[in-house]
């Protein structure tokens, strides 16, 4: 059996939060003299709500979930170092990645003293489920699973991912940075069922927002709380807040965006694979397409000098000569292949 509260670290099931002066007195008032805020209006002399809670309704509607689901975090990046501080002990417990996978997880658990296990994905970039499983034990409270999978870009397979969710001991954190380009995959339908599930989302990728610095969380309304106790308490700014507020009320402009994207990565892939140079374009889910090339490194220094700059994966684990390459506009991802026809005979 679950139990969430077995899982939190002591200090931080025990913590008595800081009580912000808007914690304290929410509601209605004509006079605010407790905050010590210049009184002058405009625009952003009050602290914002640290709830964030007209932000957190707009994306409960978007998502399907209630807003006690949802958290809001300065970029996912906020979110995952919570989640490690939240269940992690330094210098004791543990949590697993799958290599090939986003390069954070591993960085917040160094900055936080946490041991990271890994458990590489298989050839074809899915979980194995069993040798994952494995590299567990009583101390591993956090499992990462990227899907879509950041630098692969395919979704993890779903009855994969169900059956770690069933098997691991702790939480099991879906990070859906992409699923805006693929939305019937998400595994929020799967979060009534799996109380060790917790998602992450963005408004940095399909909603166009990566400047605003907007992560989102959905999981326990339990958790959520307790993520709420140990964050900053302002860490969302009022005029991030507000942009994003408006934003996802017109969700028809990131819907045309993705379909656009969606449209040009065919185009990439098809033209990609009609190049010499290319050896396999992998399939993605995402606005992104991993692609193995004879000799990476070469044609990543020659696109650079071309001022075209993509992301040479070659280094990870199952990617080498792997190049990355982000969809961009029809007029960019025109520009790629034009100057990558002339050297298409690299190899003769
Ligand atoms: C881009 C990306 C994020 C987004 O991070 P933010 O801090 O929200 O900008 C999260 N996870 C993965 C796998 C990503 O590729």
């Amino acid at each position: 059996m679950f139990v969430l509260e077995d899982q939190i670290r002591k200090n931080i099931n025990a913590l008595k939060p800081y009580a912000s002066a808007r914690d304290e007195y929410s509601g209605e008032a004509d006079v605010f003299l407790d905050a010590n805020e210049n009184p002058f209006p405009n625009g952003m002399n009050r602290y914002p709500d640290p709830h964030q809670r007209s932000l957190r309704r707009v994306i409960a509607d978007l998502k399907g979930t209630k807003p006690e689901q949802i958290f809001t975090g300065n970029g996912s990046d906020e979110v995952i170092d919570l989640l490690i501080r939240v269940f992690c002990n330094p210098g004791k417990d543990n949590m697993i990645i799958l290599p090939p996978t986003y390069g954070m997880y591993a960085v917040s658990a160094a900055v936080n003293e946490v041991e990271v296990r890994e458990a590489q994905l298989t050839p074809s970039f899915q979980p194995d489920v069993e040798a994952t499983l494995a590299t567990s034990d009583e101390n591993s409270r956090l499992l990462f699973i990227c899907s879509p999978n950041n630098p692969s870009g395919n979704l993890m397979d779903r009855s994969a991912v169900i059956r770690l969710i069933e098997g691991f001991g702790g939480i099991v954190v879906v990070d859906e940075a992409y699923i805006d380009f693929c939305p019937g995959a998400s595994t929020i339908n799967l979060l009534a069922d799996y109380p060790n599930l917790f998602i992450i989302q963005t408004l940095s990728k399909a909603w166009g927002m990566a400047g605003v610095r907007l992560g989102i969380g959905i999981g326990d309304p339990k958790l959520i709380r307790i993520l709420d106790n140990i964050k900053p308490p302002y860490n969302i700014s009022l005029l991030n807040a507000n942009v994003a507020i408006k934003r996802l009320n017109n969700p028809g402009k990131m819907h045309d965006q993705v379909q656009l994207l969606l449209n040009e990565r065919g185009y990439l892939e098809c033209e990609l694979r009609k190049l010499k140079l290319t050896r396999v374009v992998y399939h993605s889910d995402t606005n992104f397409l991993l692609v193995k090339m004879n000799k990476a490194n070469e044609i990543f220094r020659f696109l650079t000098g071309q001022k075209i700059v993509v992301r040479n994966r070659s280094n990870a684990i199952l990617c080498e000569n792997c190049l990355r390459i982000t969809v961009g506009t029809p007029d960019e991802n025109r520009k790629l292949i034009s100057a990558l026809r002339p050297i298409d005979n690299i190899d003769e």
